[in-house]
C-alpha cells in the first residue's frame, strides 16, 4: 500500500513537471526548410522520436510521409508556407490530418529525386529531429565540375577521377609527365577550396548580439573567392555557397573531387570568456594535439556533424579506406607552412590568439594530399570582434590577408607554383 502510493506520488510529480512527455502525443516544435541546389533539407523537430512511414508516388513525383502520434499543430501546418518558389528540389508541401493518430506530409518534388530520411538524437540544443533530404537525380557537384571544364580551358587538363586510392598515384604521374603535359600543368590554374564553416542546421558559434558564425564564414568565403578568382593564376571553389549543411567528410570529398591544390576552412572562434580575442590558424595532427586548447577546439568543430545532421548512410567506406591508406605527414608539413604564412599575415591586421600554428584532429582537414588549414578569423564571442566580423570592409581585409598568406606560401613552394 505504502509502495503504490509512493509510486503514484512520483508519477504525479513527473507529470506536473513534464506533462507533455508523459501523457500527450508527440509534438512538432519546429519545422525548417534549407533549400540549396545541392539538396533541400526539411527538418521536423519534436519532443520525442517521430515514428513514421514513407512512400514515393509518381505523376506527379511526390513523397508521402505519415507521422504517427503527431497532432496537426501550427508549427507543422506552417511547413507548407516555408517552401520558396525558387526551391530547386521541392515544388510544394501539403500537410493534413490523415486520421486520429496520423498526420500526413506530402512533398511534391520538382523532378524524380534521390531521397534520404533519417532521425537524429538530441544534439547542440536541438531535440529529436526527423530529417528529409531531397537530392536532384543529377549529382550537383559533378554537374558543376563538368560545367567548369567547359568554361575553363586550363582546367580541362585535369581529368576528373573518382576518389580512390589511385588518386595519389595519379598526382605523382602528373608530376613526372612528358614535356607537353608539363607545359599544360604550368599553365593550369591553382585551385583553392574555400570552406565556409558550418551552415544550415549547424549555426556554429553565436555572438552576444546574435551574429551566427555560419553567416560570417559564408560572407568571408565569398569575398575570398572573388579576390582569388580575380587573379589569373588562381581559381577558387566553395564547398558551400548557401545556407545549408555539408558534412565534414563531404567537404573533404568535394575538395578532392574538384582537384583542389589547397584547402582553407574559414571559422570564427568562441569562448565563455568574452575577453578572449584574436586570430588563430590550425592544421591537422596525426598524433595528438599540440595543446589542450587545440584539442578542445578540434572537438568542438568536429561536433558540426552531430549538430548539422549526418545520416549514417553518408559515411563513404571508400573514402575512409583512402584516408587510411595514404600517409598524411608530408601534407601536414605543407599545411603548417601554409598556416604560418596566413597567420603572419593575419598578425598584420588583428591580434593573434596564438602566435604559432597549432595542430589537432580536425575532421575537415583530413585530405591526405591537399595542404589544409582552418582559420579562426576572430572571436565572435568577443563583442568588439563580433562587430568587426560583421563589417563588410573588415571581411574584405581579412580575405585579402588570407590570400596574401596563400600567395606567399605558393611563392615559397616550387612543387605547386611555377609562376609565383
Ligand atoms: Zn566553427
Amino acid at each position: 500500500m505504502f509502495k503504490s502510493n509512493y509510486l503514484k506520488t512520483i508519477f504525479i510529480l513527473i507529470w506536473l513537471i513534464f506533462p507533455n512527455y508523459i501523457l500527450a502525443k508527440n509534438t512538432i516544435e519546429s519545422a525548417r526548410v534549407w533549400p540549396a541546389r545541392e539538396y533541400t533539407r526539411v527538418t521536423l523537430e519534436s519532443i520525442k522520436p517521430i515514428s513514421n512511414d514513407q512512400m514515393i508516388l509518381k505523376n506527379p513525383d511526390r513523397l508521402v510521409i505519415d507521422l504517427h502520434d503527431i497532432d496537426l499543430n501550427d508549427d507543422l501546418k506552417n511547413l507548407s508556407t516555408k517552401i520558396l518558389s525558387s526551391d530547386p528540389n521541392i515544388k510544394q508541401i501539403r500537410v493534413a490530418k490523415f486520421n486520429n493518430q496520423v498526420s500526413r506530409v506530402v512533398i511534391e518534388l520538382r523532378a524524380e529525386s534521390k531521397i534520404n530520411i533519417f532521425s537524429l538524437k538530441p544534439a547542440g540544443g536541438y531535440k529529436h529531429r526527423l530529417v528529409i533530404d531531397v537530392y536532384p537525380r543529377v549529382d550537383e557537384l559533378m554537374a558543376l565540375v563538368q560545367d567548369k571544364e567547359k568554361k575553363d580551358i586550363p582546367l580541362s587538363s585535369k581529368e576528373i577521377v573518382p576518389v580512390t586510392a589511385d588518386t595519389k598515384k595519379e598526382k605523382i604521374t602528373q608530376d613526372i609527365a612528358p614535356p607537353s603535359q608539363t607545359i599544360k600543368s604550368i599553365n593550369k590554374k591553382i585551385i583553392i577550396a574555400i570552406d565556409a564553416g558550418h551552415g544550415g542546421e549547424d549555426s556554429g558559434a553565436r555572438g552576444a548580439s546574435g551574429t551566427l558564425e555560419k553567416n560570417i564564414t559564408l560572407s568571408i568565403a565569398r569575398k575570398l573567392k572573388k579576390q582569388i578568382d580575380s587573379d589569373d593564376q588562381l581559381r577558387a571553389v566553395l564547398t558551400r555557397d548557401d545556407d545549408y549543411f555539408v558534412p565534414l567528410h563531404g567537404r573533404v570529398v568535394k575538395a578532392r573531387k574538384l582537384k583542389a591544390d589547397l584547402f582553407v576552412s574559414i571559422h570564427a572562434d568562441a569562448f565563455t570568456n568574452p575577453e578572449a580575442k584574436g586570430s588563430s590558424v590550425f592544421a591537422l595532427s596525426e598524433s595528438g594535439a599540440t595543446s589542450a586548447s587545440a584539442r578542445y577546439l578540434a572537438n568542438k568543430e568536429n561536433e558540426s556533424d552531430l549538430i548539422g545532421g549526418v545520416s549514417l548512410d553518408d559515411k563513404d567506406p571508400m573514402l575512409a579506406k583512402t584516408l587510411l591508406d595514404l600517409s598524411q605527414s608530408a601534407t601536414i608539413n605543407d599545411s603548417v607552412k601554409l598556416g604560418n604564412f596566413v597567420l603572419d599575415q593575419l598578425g598584420d591586421i588583428n591580434d593573434l590568439h596564438k602566435s604559432n600554428v597549432e595542430q589537432a584532429g580536425f575532421a575537415v582537414l583530413k585530405s591526405p594530399d591537399i595542404p589544409s588549414i582552418l582559420v579562426e578569423t576572430a572571436f565572435i564571442s568577443n563583442p568588439k570582434e563580433e562587430q568587426s566580423l560583421n563589417n563588410d570592409e573588415h571581411q574584405e581585409i581579412l580575405a585579402k590577408n588570407i590570400l596574401i598568406g596563400i600567395k606567399k606560401y605558393l611563392a615559397s613552394n616550387p612543387n605547386i607554383a611555377k609562376n609565383f
